[in-house]
């Protein structure tokens, strides 16, 4: 078989893949209509992807009496990966399976040091994660692990931890003690890459990451862009206020120290916008209300400069849906060139999006290799 014929074969089993990625019960008809394939090239296809345990068969179609036509599914948990969200006082872990699903996740409490004790036990919690889920290890393609701190291209080498005391070694002393292929990236960037997931057809966009510290990361032409120097998007410390509060970074007046969810909650932001709906506190009232102006300001920067959509994500982003009007008529009222402000949205990843964004690297490798 010369080099194109390997291209073309692997080009269709691609496209046959991911057509069962989107399509339930699906017909040998349907895949050649449908991709525009004969059905002997379908037929090889779909038999090499029943020998990977890829696909299976799940029911027939068709008039009673005539011929049915065989179905086939994706066999969505034929493969995992696991995402963990290191922060400060937490360690979240998920599975999701091969169509980005979160199957399963738990939240630890488990606060960071560098120390083999804290590393020894963020295996442990997992392990026993995988057990409870009923994950069985040969089905595992690895460990995204998304960390508050700037991570080169590599996937291993981090830089700019001041939020949490990770240091250059983290990516050794992860893999001293989990026993998958590991991979590490930037929070923020695990987010929206569960986010372009979800929304394959995002463009241009910005993603704001409103969680205890805030990130952001930018998708330029369907790409995460990373900068010349992987600290693209650090909308945190764009400055705010000038000669505001103090920022983590040393500076003072940075977007983080004004939206950071922290603001709101220490550590109960569901028992927080759960209160705001009734409360009549007025000091808890006005520090949202200005909470909801700084987000305004922030959007407001973000799009005069870059003209995208901009997605409002992160722990806190996950409430905000009561409050997309307000944020956005207080975001028009700064705007020099929008009449509508549709450009603004609400994550579709509500909960544990940079695990599952981290462990979704997995997945897209994975797919990509079909
Ligand atoms: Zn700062």
């Amino acid at each position: 078989m010369d080099t194109y014929d390997f291209n073309l074969r692997k080009i269709n089993t691609s496209n046959i893949y991911s057509y069962f990625l989107s399509h339930l019960d699906v017909t040998k008809q349907d895949l050649a209509a449908g991709l525009n394939l004969t059905l002997p090239t379908v037929t090889k296809n779909i038999d090499y992807l029943l020998d990977l345990g890829l696909i299976e068969i799940s029911g027939s179609r068709g008039q009673t009496g005539g011929r049915r036509a065989i179905t086939y599914s994706l066999l969505s948990e034929a493969k995992l990966a696991l995402g963990l969200d290191i922060t400060r006082h937490h360690v979240a872990c998920v599975a999701v399976d091969l169509n980005g699903r979160i199957i399963s996740f738990k939240r630890n409490r488990l606060p960071f040091e560098h120390s083999d004790e804290y590393f020894k036990k963020v295996s442990e919690l997992q392990q026993e994660f995988i057990e409870s889920s009923g994950i069985d290890h040969g089905r595992i393609l690895g460990v995204g692990i998304g960390i508050p701190a700037l991570v080169k291209a590599d996937t291993r080498s981090l830089f700019y931890s001041e939020i949490i005391d990770l240091r250059e070694d983290t990516y050794d002393m992860f893999l001293k003690y989990i026993s998958f292929d590991i991979s590490l990236y930037n929070d923020a960037n695990a987010a929206s890459f569960a986010e372009k997931w979800v929304n394959k057809d995002l463009q241009n966009s910005f993603y704001i990451m409103l969680s205890n510290n805030v990130g952001g990361a930018m998708i330029l032409n369907g790409q995460v862009y990373t900068g010349n120097n992987f600290r693209a998007a650090e909308v945190g410390h764009i400055t705010l206020i000038p000669h505001g509060r103090q920022c983590y970074c040393g500076r003072a007046g940075c977007v983080d120290p004004y939206l950071a969810a922290t603001n709101l909650s220490q550590d109960d932001l569901a028992g927080y916008f759960e209160n705001l709906r009734t409360t009549t506190d007025e000091k808890l009232l006005n520090n949202w209300n200005q909470y909801l102006d700084y987000i305004a300001l922030t959007v407001n920067n973000i799009r005069e400069l870059l003209d995208c959509d901009i997605i409002l994500g992160g722990y806190v982003g996950a409430y905000l849906e009561p409050y997309l009007e307000e944020i956005k008529k207080r975001t028009l009222r700064l705007s020099t060139f929008d009449t509508d402000s549709d450009f603004i949205k609400l994550c579709s990843y509500k909960n544990e999006s940079i695990a599952a964004g981290a462990a979704l690297h997995y997945i897209s490798k994975f797919i990509e290799t079909i």
